[in-house]
């Protein structure tokens, strides 16, 4: 069983690669973020919720994020592994993934984080919010805010897992298929 953590910050490619390594290597795709905004088109409690954090570049609170992200992880017990992007996004999510892990016999074999500085990612973003429909693409104060949160709460989960010796960088620029051949590689050698 193969567990990889597709990181990155907002806007580096990971749910576009995600989708072309499902395919190639047989794993499961969970998106935390497509999860909650899953939850806001059905209008859920928890949507409703999220969608305060959300549409304000915060991250939703761990209590929240941590359970809905078990409940999608026992939907599927017969995997080849996941690919977790967006998730964790905090160390404390961290720590719970791996004791969740730990309870069923396995653990992460790799992080990889996609590289893409920061005015490259507002770009990108105000790009995708024409057209993606999303709250917070839109908004550039919004977007500026989540870089913030990433470098705040979420950089530090690639040292807690580089302390494993399991995390890894890839450079995040270039066309989709260049970069997908490198991760392809990593994946292959986790
Ligand atoms: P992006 O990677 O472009 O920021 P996502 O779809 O991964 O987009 O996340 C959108 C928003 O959903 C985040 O800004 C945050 O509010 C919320 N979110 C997603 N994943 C998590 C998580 N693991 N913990 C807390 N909030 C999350």
């Amino acid at each position: 069983m193969k567990h990889l953590i597709l990181f990155g910050p907002p806007g580096s490619g990971k749910g576009t690669q995600a989708k072309q390594l499902e395919e190639k290597f047989g794993m499961i795709h969970i998106s935390t973020g497509d999860l909650f905004r899953n939850e806001i088109g059905n209008n859920t409690p928890l949507g409703i919720e999220a969608k305060s954090f959300m549409n304000k570049g915060q991250l939703v609170p761990d209590s929240v994020t941590i359970g809905m992200l078990k409940n999608k992880v026992e939907m599927h017990p017969d995997v080849k592994g996941f690919i977790f992007d967006g998730f964790p996004r905090t160390i404390q999510q961290a720590e719970a993934l791996d004791a969740f892990l730990k309870e069923r016999e396995e653990s992460i074999s790799g992080l990889i984080s996609l590289k893409v500085d920061d005015e490259e990612i507002v770009v990108r973003l105000l790009e995708r919010g024409k057209t993606s429909g999303r709250a917070d693409d839109s908004n550039e104060e919004v977007i500026r805010n989540r870089i913030k949160v990433y470098g705040e709460q979420t950089s530090p989960v690639y040292d807690y897992y580089d302390k494993k010796g399991k995390s890894q960088e890839i450079l995040g620029v270039g066309t989709i298929d260049e970069i997908f051949n490198k991760l392809g590689d990593a994946v292959e050698k986790l």
